[in-house]
């Protein structure tokens, strides 16, 4: 978006919008190679390349964290080349553009965290982090004793074998059962393909936690900003 060059130079931090009208005026601010004197003239931050002193200046964007409930049937991408819907059409309300920190499968539903923070970003996905993330998956029948001990010693995928794993059985009616699985990797399809090792067959997975973060009282599709707390929890 085009915007007085003052604007701009204040935004980054360079100093004040009056103290910039002085320096724009001293000839010190290009914009493409040009020098610019003149102190209505507007430029791009995202496309033109602004310089002070012959260097290039940059714009924080705001730092944003949002934790959205993702629901069933929405792709955690920000484009799908099939035209499913994707999470970023949930957040309307947010300009900022944000990515989310790993996946959830299309089928799969709850907490999923986006933000515009790479560096966080990076180390919460890095294995070495080892976020615990909560589940809970509702199965097919019930659920034995044998099966609940095989998930949580660790099952043999095709990528091989998973980490211990925190698994609790949640309640059983006649046809289908919850249960509670707590992993720290984050394998493709991780919960699902270790629920089908052991004979168990998945009619819903949602992702209740990750680290000390709750879905709350989210409905599907709602999200919220977290507090400045909770990202300093997280980092
Ligand atoms: N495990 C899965 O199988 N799917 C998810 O979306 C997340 C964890």
């Amino acid at each position: 978006m085009q915007e007085r060059l003052q604007k701009i130079l204040s935004q980054a931090g360079v100093a004040s919008r009056r103290e910039s009208e002085g320096i724009i005026a001293a000839g010190r601010v290009a914009v493409n190679g040009t020098v610019v004197t003149e102190l209505g003239t507007k430029a791009d931050p995202d496309t033109d390349t602004i310089t002070l002193d012959g260097k290039p200046i940059t714009i924080e964007e705001k730092r944003v964290y949002i934790l959205l409930y993702k629901p069933v049937g929405y792709m955690t991408t920000m484009k799908d080349p099939e035209g499913r819907p994707i999470v970023s059409d949930l957040l309307k309300g947010v300009k900022e553009r944000v990515y989310p920190i790993g996946r959830l499968d299309y089928n799969t539903e709850g907490l999923l965290l986006l933000t515009n923070d790479g560096a966080l970003a990076n180390s919460l996905m890095h294995p070495s982090h080892e976020v615990d993330k909560g589940y809970l998956v509702r199965v097919s029948g019930k659920v034995s004793e044998l099966q609940i001990k095989k998930l949580s010693e660790g099952v043999k995928l095709e990528d091989g074998m998973t980490a211990p794993a925190k698994v609790t059985p949640v309640s059983e009616s006649e046809n289908n059962s919850w249960i509670s699985i707590t992993i720290h990797e984050g394998r493709y399809r991780q919960v699902r393909r270790m629920c089908e090792a052991v004979g168990l067959n998945v009619v819903r997975l949602k992702r209740a936690r990750y680290d000390f973060l709750e879905i709350g009282d989210l409905k599907p599709g709602e999200y919220r900003h977290l507090a400045p707390e909770e990202v300093t929890r997280l980092n």
